[in-house]
């Protein structure tokens, strides 16, 4: 797993399976937050990491219930039992009682009854503010870190040669949503934003930079 601190607070996991996949340790005064877990086999170099950032596992964060978003939970909750968060609109999801949108089956993705409901002062503990960026599922949401400027953005975006793209459509309920969500970034104004499946974005206009992807993004979707 290669481990790329970011910013001041945070540090990008990754691994490569057919498509990047990263996710996100927060370091503040209490202790490390992880923002998605990964795959199943990212829980152990994840293990290594947080022993590397000499600070204890606080809790784990989720943008999504995606299966490669919530992969690694139980592997890194037998070493280390800490509480799970979502946003309340995706836990039904993701414990398998509704299926995703466009989808026929309900998948069980978390343990019943895990995954709590994230609210703005779990957030607050790690430095991050919590956005709910529906689209690519009900309950979708990217963190940002105010204070290091960098927004952890889960699948809102993907990104192709340093530019916002969008989300994969396969795995995407609503692209409309998604890509209109993506807006997000004029408002909170990141200096980087960084994808789970892809390289992180510098941003230097964000209005210019989201009316790009969104114009490319409607190109795309024409026949
Ligand atoms: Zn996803
Ligand atoms: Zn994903």
């Amino acid at each position: 797993m290669k481990i790329e601190q970011i910013s001041e607070h945070v540090w990008r996991c990754s691994i490569w399976m057919i498509i990047p996949v990263n996710v996100w340790v927060v370091k503040s005064d209490e202790g490390l937050t992880l923002v998605d877990t990964g795959i199943s086999m990212m829980a152990g170099g994840l293990q290594r990491c947080f022993r590397e950032l000499n600070a204890p596992l606080k809790r784990i964060l989720l943008t999504h219930g995606h299966s490669d978003h919530t992969g690694g939970i139980r592997k890194i909750r037998e070493a280390l039992p800490v509480p799970v968060y979502a946003h309340e609109t995706e836990i039904p999801y993701m414990e398998g009682r509704l299926p995703y949108p466009g989808r026929k089956k309900a998948e069980h993705l978390t343990e019943p009854g895990l995954v709590q409901s994230i609210d703005s002062q779990i957030a607050a503990a790690a430095g991050l503010t919590v956005l709910h960026t529906p689209g690519h599922s009900p309950g979708h949401v990217a963190y940002f870190h105010e204070q290091d400027r960098v927004l952890l953005a889960g699948d809102l975006f993907t990104s192709k040669k340093g530019r916002l793209n969008r989300p994969m459509p396969m795995f995407t309920a609503d692209m409309a949503q998604a890509v209109e969500s993506g807006s997000v970034i004029t408002e909170v104004n990141p200096r980087l934003v960084s994808v789970c499946h892809g390289g992180d974005v510098v941003i230097t206009d964000a209005k210019q930079q989201y009316e790009a992807y969104a114009r490319s993004a409607a190109g795309n979707s024409k026949p």
